[in-house]
């Protein structure tokens, strides 16, 4: 053992190797020697009698594909060929180039993002984005932070701490990615009162719970499941009428915002926050990078005296929003009120793309896809989904490619690590890529990454 510990090279023989003298010339030298340090300890802890002790030149490289792999930009752009639109491990929604444009802009430089230029006075961040929200929604005022679960995290501290909030059985659920409305509320301070059944619950049942203790009436959308069959749930002007009579606030958490009407394109209805304040919804609150199609953000919009209490609250300025997402999400409403979103916002021209022009870029790439024994490429007509906990079960007819090999797991690893990477999914045995999710303009990326793939 000892004679083995013996072999391991040295830092400083490690630090004259070629390879190495380049990455300090390009990185911290510090850096790069505590990672020859790291790499040659991490050998010495696990070596025993069997193992081979690697070269000098195997350790530098080691060293050199860490750097490689860690010490780059990232997130790394990829292909989004699983026809899910918003998928949350993508990245959710891409942003229209004028929303990238203006976060861009926003940051590069100062910017007038808390100083009123008119007066030369401390402004406030929220002001602007208010107003774009009320004009879109009806809304008396809008208010926006982090995402929505800091917004909601913020709504029932702000308006139900140490007071019970009353939220339906069938609403008390997870909605994703680990958050749960049970234990949301218990740490904002707010005590949950179910009421109702799992599939059935009556406005009387939210009636009866009423008492000196309730602080908040919550309604949150079930977006990522459905309960059908023998169901009930009260509208929400219902649970507003029963609110208004009592003074107690109606709380409705719609999840993904989707400001245009979803059945336009063939979808199950999405409540929409305008239908929600239409209603009579005290607050409604939404995310920024779901069916709006804009940067991560949780939007709040509804009465101006509520709206008032959660920007006054601490967590607000612990949930701040920054300059970067403000600006993409102030462009992104800015599509809206132009009437331009379903031709400017990536996420709706995915869901408005028409089949013909999906059957027609799917014929092209498998054209180009060079053919051979060992694999074959065709057109299929396929679904996608809106994803992201958004209508559930719903689905869109695509087309995309199909791709048979023989091993198809295989092959997706090797074009997820390709160097431009391709996230495709598999189904019956074979590799597909469905062109809802895919840019048009990542087409030729696409045709050379598959290309590639197949070849190595
Ligand atoms: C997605 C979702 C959330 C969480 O929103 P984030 O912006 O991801 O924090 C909350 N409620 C509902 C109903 C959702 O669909």
């Amino acid at each position: 053992m000892r004679e083995k510990l013996r072999q391991i090279p040295s830092v400083s023989s490690v630090l004259s190797d070629t390879r190495i003298s380049e990455l300090m010339t390009e990185f911290s030298a510090e850096a790069v020697t505590d990672l020859i340090r790291e790499q040659l300890s991490h050998i010495r802890s696990t070596v025993d009698s069997e193992s081979e002790i690697p070269t000098i030149l195997e350790i530098s490289n080691q060293v050199s594909d860490h750097v490689k792999r860690n010490w780059s930009n990232w997130p790394r752009t990829v292909i989004n060929a699983t026809g899910v639109v918003i998928h949350t491990n993508l990245g959710r929604a891409p942003l229209s180039t004028e929303s990238m444009e203006a976060a861009v802009d926003s940051s590069k430089t100062y910017s007038d993002l808390e100083l009123e230029l008119g007066s030369g006075k401390r402004g406030s961040r929220q002001a602007r984005i208010s107003q774009l929200l009320s004009s879109l929604t009806g809304a008396e005022a809008g208010f926006v932070v982090n995402n929505n679960a800091a917004a909601i995290m913020l709504g029932l501290s702000a308006l139900a701490l140490g007071k019970e909030v009353i939220v339906s059985r069938s609403e008390a659920v997870e909605i994703g990615g680990g958050f749960r409305i049970p234990d949301v509320l218990k740490q904002s301070g707010a005590i949950l009162t179910e009421v109702g059944t799992t599939n059935r619950t009556y406005v009387m049942d939210y009636e009866r719970e009423l008492n000196e203790d309730t602080g908040v009436i919550l309604s949150i959308h079930s977006s990522n499941f459905k309960i059908i069959g023998f169901t009930a749930t009260p509208s929400i002007s219902d649970l507003s009428n029963l609110g208004t009579s009592k003074g107690i606030p109606v709380l409705h958490d719609v999840g993904s915002g989707s400001l245009l009407d979803t059945t336009k394109y063939g979808l199950a209805p999405e409540p929409r926050p305008q239908e929600s304040i239409a209603a009579g919804a005290d607050l409604c609150f939404f995310s920024g990078d779901k069916l709006l199609g804009g940067p991560q953000a949780g939007i709040v919009i509804g009465r101006k005296s509520y709206i008032e209490k959660l920007s006054n609250h601490p967590l607000a300025r612990a949930f701040r929003i920054d300059k970067m997402n403000l600006a993409a999400l102030t462009t992104t409403l800015i599509h809206y009120l132009k009437e331009e979103a379903q031709n400017k916002i990536p996420v709706w021209q995915m869901i408005s793309a028409e089949l013909d022009d999906l059957r027609t870029r799917a014929h092209n790439i498998s054209t180009k896809i060079p053919s051979s024994d060992l694999y074959s490429a065709k057109v299929i007509g396929t679904k996608s989904t809106i994803g992201g906990g958004s209508l559930p079960g719903e689905t869109m007819d695509s087309f995309g490619i199909q791709l048979t090999v023989k091993n198809p797991e295989n092959f997706a690893l090797k074009i997820r690590t390709a160097t431009s990477p391709v996230v495709p999914r598999i189904e019956d045995d074979a590799v597909i890529f469905d062109l809802r999710t895919v840019l048009q303009s990542d087409d030729d990326t696409l045709i050379a990454s598959i290309a590639y793939s197949l070849q190595n």
